[in-house]
């Protein structure tokens, strides 16, 4: 590990960027780090101007080279027991500890260490993408891919640098999260007949949708690729009543989709809101006509699908060293890039495992692994 790389690292954990709070003086601090080497810096903006992401091509401006891509944001340490302030770097026992050490600040902190020793030889560009509010859905990096579209920045091929232990990711689930808010009558409840019960009414769609989760789990279809070999459905937020003897009025519950490549989301949602349609609401409106459901889309991912045959897997392969190529269940910005006409691999440094926990840490073994395949990497775009 070299000096560059590990006081990168120690800066970029500096920055506190959770999703909610802004990442500019991060995208600061790299655009003036990337100043000497004649970057061409474009930012975009969330609506309130608070976040940014940033891309920016390094060598000649031309079509090719490749992107390195990683999320900026981290997510928060709230009612976490930690053993260290995790945004101040901590070294122990072969481990880096602090927060985005794995989940994803460590490739971004090596990929832009290395970059002295390469910039002024280039003669392909290496490209810089940097988003904001991935943790909360990958929403960030739409922007930015829109915004390369505009100017007609084509590369031919980006590496995702979320935590695979540097193992080729090629293939990850889409994810569909929705939510579902439920409008009833209130009553009295000793008058239950005459209201309409939002809880109950729920609760039902609920239970329907964790009868599709078995059967998913049960009849597939499988892909035994992927550690969850099959599609999952899951309610994780409800929310309604005020008190046992009022027919609660109002009922509101998230839930989500994480689907295989192959299965088609759209047809999920159908099912779910032809159930409610025909036999949840018109019971509910022989009572009161204004009851019913309302389901609204929170976010998306795509699925990614890389072919095993593709350029940028084979180099991922041979750079890495590791021939295998995995296929995971969380999702990642990789499948933009790739509907972006950006063939697109995951692989970077740490686990997983490690991400979102207290004591976040990485090895720093898996650091310099990664340093030597960064390295490996840029020396072809010289
Ligand atoms: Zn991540």
């Amino acid at each position: 590990m070299t000096p560059e790389t590990i006081g990168m690292i120690e800066r970029l954990i500096g920055f506190p960027t959770v999703s909610r709070d802004s990442n500019l003086e991060l995208i600061d601090y790299v655009r003036e780090y990337l100043r000497p080497y004649d970057a061409d810096v474009r930012l975009t903006f969330d609506d309130d101007r608070r976040k940014a992401n940033l891309f920016a091509t390094i060598g000649p401006r031309r079509d090719g080279g490749l992107v390195l891509s990683g999320h900026t944001d981290v997510v928060p340490v709230d009612g976490q027991a930690w053993d260290s302030d995790p945004f101040k770097l901590v070294e122990k026992n072969g481990r880096l500890f602090g927060r985005g050490t794995s989940d994803m600040k460590s490739y971004i902190a090596i990929a832009l260490a290395l970059l002295p020793r390469y910039a002024s030889r280039l003669t392909k560009p290496v490209h810089f993408a940097l988003s904001y509010d991935e943790e909360v859905g990958c929403i960030g990096v739409g922007r930015l891919i829109r915004d390369l579209e505009t100017a007609k920045v084509r590369p031919s091929g980006c590496i995702v640098g979320e935590p695979t232990l540097m193992a080729p990711v090629i293939a990850h689930k889409g994810k569909k999260s929705f939510r579902c808010s439920v409008r009833g009558l209130a009553a009295h409840s000793a008058y239950a007949p005459s209201a309409v019960n939002a809880v109950e009414a729920a609760a039902e769609a609920v239970a329907y949708l964790k009868r599709m989760a078995r059967r998913s789990r049960d009849k597939g279809p499988y892909d035994h690729g992927f550690d969850v070999s099959h599609t999952t459905i899951h309610t994780g937020v409800i929310r309604g009543g005020t008190a046992l003897n009022i027919v609660p009025h109002e009922c509101t519950f998230d839930f989500e989709f994480r689907y295989l490549p192959s299965v088609d989301a759209d047809a999920l949602i159908d099912e779910v809101e032809g159930y409610i349609n025909s036999e949840l609401e018109p019971e509910m409106r022989d009572i009161d006509p204004k009851s019913g459901f309302k389901i609204v889309r929170l976010s998306e991912i795509p699925p990614l699908d890389t072919s095993a045959e593709t350029e940028i897997v084979a180099l991922v392969q041979e750079l890495s060293g590791n021939h295998d190529v995995g296929k995971v269940s969380y999702g990642t910005e990789a499948s933009q890039f790739q509907r972006a006409g950006i063939p697109s691999v995951v692989c970077g440094p740490g686990s997983i495992e490690q991400a979102h926990k207290p004591n976040e840490f990485i090895e720093v073994a898996q650091v310099e692994a990664s340093e030597r395949f960064l390295g490996k990497l840029l020396d072809r775009l010289i």
